[in-house]
């Protein structure tokens, strides 16, 4: 068995924590956040990384009748697509969503038979989907799982917010049963739409620094840790124990949903209406260059995951 130091490692001269490449470049440094990318698998994290996560509730203080009207429209048709992919290998059983939010997954998995479960960190969106669903609340690192125990596990959106992915990912491998099925989302660090904030950023020396914040969730509780592309988060889950069985690229908006992601941004109606179009342009230039914003999979369970570092 392979033993691997923790990814959370915070000395930046550390060989990556993923492939085991010495050499690093900046990729950006801003408000205190910095940023490097292993030139040996392309891995994009931040660096020095927090030793945890205080508790936090990104939801505190939003609307989250507007988010889940937000959720409908976008995330539900996404969600349909990679149920759809994840029913051609387990058409039932147990099946843990992490990071379930409101439950609108957990709705779905219900609707084609799963007995469905969730884990979720904002007490907000907690008490919305305990009311259809056995939601428990927390992190995953902080709540203990049956091993051998679910049949699909989800991770929409999650695993760029986790400061070390290589044990989260074991425990989600011990928590599945023998040919398992994982699904997971994550920017892509080939997107056109973080490459267009991070280029803004570069050639205004630094003074363009909104697309990149937002982008990077940086003012958030739960901030983006890691950028991935196919190659390297390939290594990170045949390091943990799984086999890629589908991929495909989505992108991280639709023209329909800017509104709702433009609620904070800027509010003059001249300045809304430029970025309506630069993302426009945005969505359909990363279509034809196939730099689409998120990485969609579908793993399965196989072999043995590492073992402890
Ligand atoms: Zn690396």
């Amino acid at each position: 068995m392979i033993s691997l130091p923790p990814m959370a490692a915070n000395n930046e001269d550390r060989p990556c924590s993923l492939c085991g490449g010495g050499k690093h470049r900046l990729h950006f440094a801003l408000n205190g956040n910095v940023f490097r990318r292993c030139r040996s698998c392309g891995l994009i994290k931040m660096a020095p990384l927090p030793e945890r996560l205080a508790k936090g509730d990104d939801y505190a203080g939003y609307d989250l009748e507007r988010q889940r009207q937000f959720t409908r429209l976008f995330f539900v048709p996404q969600y349909w697509r990679a149920l759809r992919l994840i029913q051609r290998y387990k058409s039932g059983g147990r099946l843990l969503d992490v990071g379930c939010g409101t439950g609108e997954f957990l709705d779905l998995a219900r609707q084609e038979g799963f007995l469905a479960f969730g884990i979720e960190p904002s007490e907000r969106a907690l008490f919305i989907a305990r009311r259809s669903h056995p939601v428990a609340w927390g992190e995953l690192n902080d709540i203990s799982l049956k091993e051998n125990f679910f049949d699909v596990v989800t991770l929409w959106s999650v695993l760029e917010h986790v400061i070390d992915p290589i044990s989260f990912l074991r425990k989600v491998w011990l928590s599945l049963k023998k040919d398992g099925i994982l699904g997971l989302r994550v920017p892509s660090s080939r997107g056109l739409l973080a490459l267009s904030a991070l280029w803004l950023h570069r050639l205004s020396a630094g003074k363009i620094k909104r697309p990149l914040k937002v982008i990077y969730q940086l003012e958030w509780h739960y901030k983006h840790f890691y950028y991935y592309d196919r190659k390297n988060i390939a290594l990170l889950l045949e390091k943990c124990g799984f086999e890629i069985l589908e991929t495909y690229d989505e992108s991280a908006y639709s023209i329909s949903s800017l509104d709702f992601r433009m609620d904070y941004l800027p509010r003059s109606k001249a300045l809304r209406t430029m970025l309506k179009a630069a993302l426009f342009f945005n969505l359909h230039l990363s279509r034809l260059l196939r730099r689409q914003d998120e990485l969609v999979i579908v793993a399965k369970k196989s072999g043995r995951p590492l073992s402890s570092p």
